[in-house]
């Protein structure tokens, strides 16, 4: 893999990706179960008509190139493909990769997908897609300023970009680690780390040095016990956000006042 270093909050990214391997590791395991609707990624699957509702609702995808950073496998990227969206999935794992690509040849999907980064890509090829999105990834990566940063880089300005992770507060806590991974048992145990949630307002201020202007904030309530879930309400938990790239002569300040 080639070093990355867009935007790297860290000087020690010049040399290594921002890739934490224990995280990878909890992805790089039989390719099957990403596809399982009732298995290990049931709550992407379940989450995923909202996400996707959410994307659609504000930006145009039918003919847009959308690349899909920490795409896992496709589940989202499929479902954006079917909206008639370029779509290129990338993803620091090999399995999920081998899952995705299998799955959208079963599905007559033409997707491309790649192992890298969001720094190695926008490096590579600075403002190439309309839209971004980047979905419960930032809670696994080292140094998410850095892949929120890259995501700003690899859309043309006017373009759209969408996060959606969980917060940083005892509720998500609560729910997302003690009653999801040890309680109910839907996730598995340790999939998340609590330090490595993250506030709203920490993607905003990171956002902000990427020239990402702050479109929106909205909460995605699950319940997966009584598969219970919607838009809107609170974001202690789940949240979803929408970003819009300026143009290359707009300053923040400017598109603020
Ligand atoms: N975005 C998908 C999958 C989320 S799971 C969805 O919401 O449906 C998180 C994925 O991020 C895993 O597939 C993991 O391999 C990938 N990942 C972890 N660190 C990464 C990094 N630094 N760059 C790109 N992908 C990464």
């Amino acid at each position: 893999m080639a070093f990355s270093f867009a935007g790297a909050s860290n000087p020690l990214m010049i040399l290594m990706p921002n890739i934490d391997r224990n995280e990878i590791r909890k992805f790089e395991e039989p390719t099957a179960f990403w596809w399982d609707k009732k298995g290990e990624f049931k709550g992407l699957h379940d989450i995923n008509p909202l996400r996707l509702a959410y994307i659609a609702d504000r930006t145009a995808l039918a003919g847009k190139r959308v690349v899909d950073v920490g795409c896992g496998g496709g589940i989202l990227a499929e479902a954006m493909a079917r909206h008639g969206a370029r779509v290129t999935g990338i993803d620091a794992a090999d399995a999920p990769l081998v899952a995705a690509r299998s799955h959208a040849e079963t599905s007559g999907l033409k997707i491309i997908y790649r192992r890298t980064t969001a720094e190695e890509m926008a490096n590579a090829s600075p403002r190439s897609f309309d839209v971004a999105t980047c979905m419960e990834l930032l809670e696994h990566v080292p140094d998410p300023p850095s892949v929120v940063r890259a995501c700003g880089h690899l859309v043309k300005p006017g373009g759209a970009v969408f996060f959606g992770t969980l917060n940083r507060t005892l509720r998500s806590f609560l729910l997302a680690i003690i009653a999801a991974e040890y309680i109910l048992g839907i996730v598995k145990k340790g999939t998340h780390t609590y330090r490595r949630f993250i506030k709203p307002s920490e993607i905003d201020r990171w956002a902000a040095t990427a020239g990402l202007l702050h479109q929106d904030l909205t909460g995605l309530y699950y319940n997966p016990v009584f598969k219970r879930m919607g838009l809107g309400g609170s974001s202690a938990v789940n949240y979803l956000m929408q970003f819009t790239k300026l143009e290359e002569n707009d300053t923040l300040n400017n598109a603020l006042l």
